[in-house]
């Protein structure tokens, strides 16, 4: 399938010069959605993976059917403040400022293999916050799985030795 013509390019937005990868459109077609996390699960379900993790937003709209198919749980990573129970955070710097990531102390036990989702890879800061997360509740991180790579971007370089895993590729 061509999944390239089911997603929307928005020039200029959300500021000048950026080129946004609407996912929107491929999720709102059954057939396009259905096949993109069938091929995403024949790309990674080598790896043998206990649980994926996933930051929010999107990366629960592409991990949470991953880990359905896969018949693996899901680790929601989500920004400080919104998970109930005790967590760990980890913060990263944004091209303005810096943000934070959290995730539930007992989300990933020590030694599981761990996959992230999420839906687009771009400079890799979100991804390299999630794997010091994971590392840190003694987590092993297997492999990183997006719908979108921005190779542009080299996001791919700061992921050390994790290996990416892309569907598509701008
Ligand atoms: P990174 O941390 O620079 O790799 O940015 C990746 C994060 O930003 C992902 O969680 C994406 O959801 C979001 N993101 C950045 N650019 C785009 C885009 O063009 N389309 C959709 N999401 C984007």
């Amino acid at each position: 399938m061509n999944f390239k013509e089911h997603i929307r390019v928005v020039e200029n937005w959300p500021q000048e010069g950026i080129s946004f990868k609407d996912i929107t459109t491929l999720l709102q077609n059954g057939p396009a959605f259905k096949g993109a996390i069938d091929e995403l699960k024949q790309l990674i379900q080598h790896l043998e993976i206990d649980v994926i993790a996933g930051p929010e937003a999107r990366g629960f709209v592409i991990g949470c059917p991953l880990a359905y198919a896969l018949g693996v749980g899901f680790a929601p990573i989500r920004k400080p403040g919104k998970l109930p129970f005790d967590t760990i955070e980890a913060g990263y710097d944004l091209e303005y400022g810096k943000d934070k990531l959290a995730m539930h102390t007992d989300a990933i036990k020590p030694g599981q293999r761990v996959l992230i989702a999420d839906d687009l890879l771009a400079t890799g800061g979100t991804i390299s916050t999630a794997i010091n997360l994971i590392e840190q509740l003694g987590g092993e991180v297997v492999g990183a799985a997006f719908l979108i790579e921005l190779t542009y971007l080299t996001g791919r370089e700061k992921m050390g030795n994790v290996d990416v895993y892309s569907l598509l590729k701008y």
